[in-house]
């Protein structure tokens, strides 16, 4: 899977390759759930290895098969690292290991290299272990260990190709719709309805064809690729209607900009001191913007001096990347917003001219009352 979750429970376990590694504190659960599970297993095939052995063997190969799914999601993050993208982190947790990727790639062909990767890696040490099966015929706890470690990667890689979101199948969809649409958005729709298909599949198939605990917990993962399959298609929704309109349409001038040659003393009396604004946009005599400054920028400045000083001797620059221009598209606004955690961005001209502001809170209730976004004058 290579998808966005939070990391609320998680335990920093060290970096991979500058990778920033989380282990869930659910993955505990699962870990002990195995070695428990496969222990008791291999202590009824084997009453001859004793009562320790079986359960150390169940250990190891719980670890091996944690390390499998680690290496999986790096199939994954090195795809991404070679398109230029940043892998902000990899986690294992309760249903198995998320590559948290700082962005989407730029072409559907990207974007299917890295989602067939982490499964061409399982596939590959599926292959491995079962040439090493094959070729040394092991016995005892360590032919347990590499059989088993061939069936779960091959599993993995099965799994993991169920074609729907959140599933790398799902991304392989999305992928390949995008690049026959040209529309990224469909893609990621299209997937994330499949996904709930697969996911309500999973829950069927758990609760009344497999049955008992093993289809109970098909039962949950399913829940989970059901309930991420719909976000998906919620989040294409949103993001494809955005993507209709642009910057201008949306920003509004409910904040007062502040002109760069007016005192401090103004500043504070005709915009500071009425207002609970934090931070103020400034612009140049043609309205261009030039800057920002904070209420907090007056406490700095002695009260004799502000008569005298300019608010530009002060401002500080806004930089580029916290603006947007007037056509660029609405989902890539959203995008920067929340990329950059800003509550709102201005937007200019290609002159430079402030058109207003893009605030997230607009865009949000825009599709919570479905209203139209206010338009600019
Ligand atoms: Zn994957």
């Amino acid at each position: 899977m290579q998808e966005v979750t939070q990391k609320k429970g998680a335990i920093r376990a060290g970096s991979l390759f500058g990778i920033p590694f989380f282990i869930d504190v659910s993955w505990f659960l699962i870990l002990a759930f195995v070695t428990w599970s496969y222990g008791s297993a291999l202590g009824a095939q084997h009453p001859e290895w004793g009562t320790l052995v079986p359960w150390l063997t169940g250990f190891v190969s719980a670890l091996l098969l944690f390390a499998s799914v680690l290496l999986h999601e790096l199939g994954h993050s090195f795809a991404a690292i070679a398109q230029g993208i940043r892998v902000q982190s990899i986690s294992l947790f309760l249903f198995g290991g998320v590559a948290q990727i700082e962005r989407e790639s730029r072409s559907p062909w990207g974007a299917l290299v890295v989602a067939l990767a982490g499964p061409l890696v399982s596939i590959a040490l599926f292959g491995l272990f079962y040439g090493l099966e094959q070729a040394l015929s092991l016995a005892g706890p360590a032919g347990a260990v590499v059989s088993l470690l061939a069936m779960v990667n091959l599993a993995l890689a099965i799994f993991n190709m169920l074609p729907g979101l959140p599933l790398d199948g799902g991304n392989v969809l999305k992928a390949l719709v995008w690049g026959v649409t040209g529309n990224q958005y469909k893609g990621i729709r299209f997937a994330g309805i499949t996904g709930q298909g697969v996911g309500v599949l999973m829950m069927l198939g758990g609760l009344f064809v497999i049955g008992n605990f093993n289809g109970l917990w098909f039962a949950i993962i399913g829940w989970f690729v059901f309930s991420n399959a719909r976000r998906y298609s919620e989040y294409a929704r949103v993001q494809g209607r955005l993507s209709g309109l642009t910057a201008v349409q949306a920003a509004v001038r409910t904040e007062p900009a502040v002109p760069a040659h007016a005192s401090l003393r103004s500043f504070a009396d005709l915009y500071a001191l009425g207002s609970s604004q934090v931070s103020f946009l400034v612009t140049d005599y043609d309205g261009r913007l030039v800057g920002r400054i904070d209420r907090g920028a007056l406490l700095r400045q002695p009260t004799e001096i502000w008569a005298i000083t300019p608010v530009s001797a002060v401002m500080q620059p806004v930089d580029a990347s916290e603006t947007v221009a007037a056509d660029q598209p609405l989902d890539e606004v959203l995008t920067r917003l929340q990329e950059k955690r800003l509550p709102r961005i201005p937007v200019l001209q290609p002159s430079g001219l402030l058109v207003g502001q893009v605030r997230i809170e607009d865009i949000q209730r825009f599709f919570a009352r479905k209203e139209p976004l206010r338009l600019a004058s």
